[in-house]
């Protein structure tokens, strides 16, 4: 038994695919691959835990270790018949790293590692082709130069060019065995000056440089941003895949690709990839060749005239395919795989659950359902559900004039308008300030993960559908249009030139461009968006998760619009009407700021009577939005100062509309100010002050409740009051509400039901739950302000340092998105015990901002609140998150 080298293939797997974490993604789904009888290379891992030792024991290998390599090493010989470093009979391998989860910013890969002096003859010898053998060897060189030894790998690309050059030469595949063994002596002097020593010819030296390599590319820098982004934690450490090389570059019946079982763009059910005939690995990523498309539909959709796979080699295609259904099955999701033809034998290198649009991730998860493959169950839980912001937002409105001056392919659908950048950096700088920009870059690669993470949509000029920009690009959401061509990008001069029939035009630094990643075209300018149109697999999904789920969803809208958009999208009522922001409205403020700056009661009430009608006529168009479901409407919260005039201009007009002098309504105004408005005078405390705001807010409700169910189908109004802190304030207020639904239920004739109740978001509230529970039909967690005030962190000024907060590890994730469920969280828990304890049928909710985010709903679930409460375009994310937090629970 060996501790940390785990082999495969030949008949041998000694891990399986459970065995993730000790043997990364990719070695533990080769060991699968190989226990289910597929074709895969034999080789070994080496473990992760390896990885963690070498750290812990200051980067050197135990000795332990050397044997247990020897032993893989064994397995391998055992398995090809060629042996290591042996001149005659050379066998090569491959380095690849592999963390447990897929992390495209570590060391990939080198190939033909075993490869020097001598054996470059064996392979000659072998293979019958020294211009393979010599090219094998070109190719390693400057691969490990490049990888392992980190030297500056424009020097080898240089001198490929110039032998080219020499030659009068365009293709690497036209320098003959002669030019490259003369380009394997110039490699060798680069190394020699660059390096300071000659390259490795020891073939275990080589092994274990490269090793040493891939568990230092964890400690990376590019590695650490990728895991920052995506919470991957440091103490994971990578596993390390030796295995024996196939030669998808031995002629033309040698070939070799990367495929996906479905479209992970559309979610088709059809094969989907690329391929290459006669090239070696990376040749089909890099994007230097144009690939060929795998099957013969694909081909003739896309109008490309080279053969695909299933026309050039439609017996190895007929291998691939059963390949693709063995691995579908037996992992019962959506693969992407690597594979080589050697000589028109398949061996599979790689496969992965592959990743996937959102709108290809319904299709895929309610397909397999219906195949039988995955239950309903699986197919929920399968569905990232943060990720349905992707399909819910808007698209290229198709009637907008658009100016394309590009074209390239459709690698990362949804659209996106902003400033053109040209690095990584810039694009984070100015994101950071709040600027939509597009990264524009010849191509991508690890580097630029900070800057596609920070823009709206990435634009390459070169590269396929799988090319680093695309890959990643769909795996974060991004839109992306990648290999437009004819795009001539300079990151220096931070300019694109695009060819036009007279001549070229320029994009600059900071132009405004459009990309559309369904279409593949780049626009000049902003061009406007429409809606989009839900797909059918989103009804179907959204239809298991609602009969899935506990907690009901609501939204939080302030207008009839936004009520109707949510209820578009299954909103079952709202959670929180904020009524300040009708307030706003032109035609009202300056009643608004009457109603403040009077200085008695009277004035007051002049200036209520008129706002009441507004704040009906509001009610009226909310109530019908939501006709027979519940509706939360919050009374007046903000610091009064929010409203006050600024200008001249609007203290002349308040003056005149109350027959004052605008200088007493100056002091007036300067009286109001507060220090720490945030903690003055607002919430119920404006209700406590000033009663009469209160009074006609209620009365505005009730007569809209009225009114409305007079038409039809009676609403449920929940009135709620914000910022309490004792049962006193949230009796006092009480009254007024009841005070005012008897008055008008006697001028209507007519009695509703309806609920008083109050916001918890402050920590005394939450504390004090059993005893304001006694005055409150319901609670609604203002998680928003309970966080602000837990955490003693302004919400208005957190951005400042909050960002080193989560860098540094401090909190998690930013505490206003996602729930602070060890702080916060155990408040809420609090006030739902104390306050279903005083009043067993107090109806819970929560509509801070967490209500829309999926981590902090499976906290909701979890504390047994009866709804959540989301923004419009979030209601349907709740209502999946809600559904997979009521699966785990169960
Ligand atoms: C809250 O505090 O969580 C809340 C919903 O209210 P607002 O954001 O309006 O303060
Ligand atoms: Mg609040």
């Amino acid at each position: 038994m060996m501790t940390y080298v785990f082999r495969f293939g030949g008949g041998i797997s000694d891990g399986s695919a459970g065995d993730r974490n000790m043997l990364g993604g990719k070695g533990a789904n080769l060991a699968e691959m190989a226990s289910i009888g597929l074709p895969v290379p034999p080789g070994f891992t080496i473990s992760t835990a390896m990885c963690i030792r070498y750290y812990e024991e200051g980067e050197r290998f135990p000795d332990e270790l050397r044997q247990e390599v020897a032993d893989g090493l064994a397995h391998i010989e055992q398995v090809t018949g060629h042996r290591f470093g042996d001149a005659a009979n050379p066998l090569l391998v491959s380095v690849r790293s592999g963390a447990r989860v897929s992390m495209p910013g570590m060391m990939d890969t080198v190939l033909n590692l075993g490869l020097n002096d001598a054996t470059v003859e064996g392979l000659a010898k072998a293979a019958g082709d020294e211009r393979f053998a010599w090219d094998s060897y070109r190719r390693f060189i400057q691969m490990y130069a490049d990888v392992v030894l980190e030297l500056d790998h424009g020097a080898f690309e240089e001198a490929l060019e110039v032998a080219k050059e020499d030659k009068g030469l365009t293709l690497d595949t036209e320098l003959d065995a002669a030019d490259l063994k003369a380009l394997v002596d110039e490699y060798k002097g680069l190394v020699r000056a660059q390096w300071g020593k000659d390259f490795p010819q020891d073939v275990h030296d080589q092994l274990w440089g490269a090793v040493g390599a891939v568990f230092g590319s964890w400690q990376s820098e590019r590695a650490k941003v990728y895991r920052r982004l995506n919470d991957i934690p440091g103490s994971w450490g990578t596993a390390v895949n030796v295995q024996a090389m196939v030669f998808g570059n031995m002629g033309d019946t040698s070939a070799t690709g990367v495929a996906f079982t479905r479209d992970p763009a559309k979610g088709e059910n059809a094969y989907y990839g690329e391929f290459l005939i006669n090239a070696q690995g990376e040749d089909v990523v890099a994007g230097i060749r144009t690939p060929q498309y795998l099957t013969r539909k694909a081909r003739e959709e896309a109008g490309a005239r080279a053969a695909s796979m299933e026309e050039a080699m439609p017996e190895v295609y007929g291998q691939l395919a059963d390949v693709f259904h063995t691995l579908e099955t037996h992992y019962r999701d959506m693969q992407d795989i690597e594979f080589t033809v050697e000589k028109t034998k398949l061996w599979m290198l790689q496969t992965r659950s592959g990743k996937r649009t959102a709108k290809a991730a319904l299709k895929i998860a309610v397909d397999m359902a219906n195949e039988g493959l995955i239950t309903r169950e699986e197919a929920i839980a399968r569905i990232d559900a943060a990720s349905l912001d992707q399909l819910l937002h808007p698209t290229l409105d198709p009637d907008a004039a658009r100016d394309v001056i590009a074209k390239g392919l459709p690698a990362s659908p949804g659209a996106a308008s902003g400033q053109a950048v040209f690095d990584a950096d810039t694009a984070e700088r100015w994101a950071a300030d709040g600027k939509a920009v597009i990264l524009v870059r010849t191509e991508t690669s690890p580097e630029d993960i900070h800057g596609m993470h920070a823009a709206r949509g990435v634009l390459t000029a070169r590269g396929g559908m799988t090319s680093h920009a695309a890959v990643v690009a769909r795996g974060m959401g991004r839109p992306c249009v990648s290999g437009a061509g004819s795009l001539a990008i300079s990151a220096k001069d931070k300019v694109m030139r695009v060819p036009t029939t007279s001549g070229s035009r320029e994009v600059r630094e900071g132009d405004t461009l459009t990309i559309d990643g369904a279409t593949g075209e780049v626009m000049a300018g902003e061009v406007p968006t429409v809606q989009p149109e839900l797909s059918g697999d989103f009804g179907v999904l959204m239809g298991w998760a609602d009969a899935t789920r506990r907690m009901k969803v609501r939204t939080n809208a302030d207008t009839p619009a936004d009520a109707k958009t949510a209820r578009e999208f299954g909103a079952e009522g709202i959670g929180l009407c904020r009524t300040e922001h009708m307030f706003f409205d032109a035609e009202r403020i300056t009643a608004v700021r009457q109603m403040i700056l009077a200085h008695d009661t009277e004035g007051r009430q002049v200036a209520l009577d008129r706002l009441l009608p507004a704040q009906r006529s509001d009610f009226v168009g909310i109530f019908e939005a939501m006709a027979g479901l519940p509706v939360t409407i919050r009374l007046l919260d903000p610091p009064l100062h929010e409203f006050l005039p600024h200008e001249e201009a609007e203290f002349a007009e308040v003056a005149k509309a109350s027959g004052v002098d605008p200088e007493q309504l100056k002091r007036r105004a300067a009286e109001l100010h507060e220090f720490n408005p945030m903690l003055g005078h607002r919430g119920v405390r404006l209700g406590v002050t000033y009663p009469e705001i209160y009074a006609m807010q209620a009365r505005a409700i009730f007569e809209a409740a009225c009114e409305v169910a007079a038409r039809g189908e009676a609403p449920v109004p929940e009135v709620m009051i914000p910022l309490v802190g004792t049962r006193r304030e949230l009796e006092l207020m009480k009254a007024v509400v009841d005070q005012a639904a008897k008055h008008v239920f006697a001028e209507r004739g007519r009695t509703l039901e309806y609920l008083v109740g109050t916001m918890i978001e402050l920590p005394r509230a939450a504390l004090r739950a059993g005893d304001i529970a006694a005055a409150a039909a319901f609670f609604s967690f203002g998680t928003n302000d309970l966080t602000q005030t837990t955490l003693g962190v302004s919400r208005d000024d957190a951005g400042r340092f909050l960002g080193a907060y989560v860098e540094q590890g401090i909190y998690a994730k930013d505490p206003f998105v996602s729930l602070d469920v060890e702080g916060v969280g155990e408040l809420v828990r609090i006030a739902a015990e104390r306050g279903r304890a005083t009043r067993p049928a107090i109806k819970l909710g929560i509509c801070g901002e967490h209500g829309g985010d999926p981590a902090s709903i499976a906290f909701c679930e979890e504390v047994g609140l009866d709804y959540v409460s989301a923004s419009p375009y979030r209601v349907p994310i709740a209502r999946l998150a809600a559904a997979q937090a009521a699966l785990k629970k169960s």
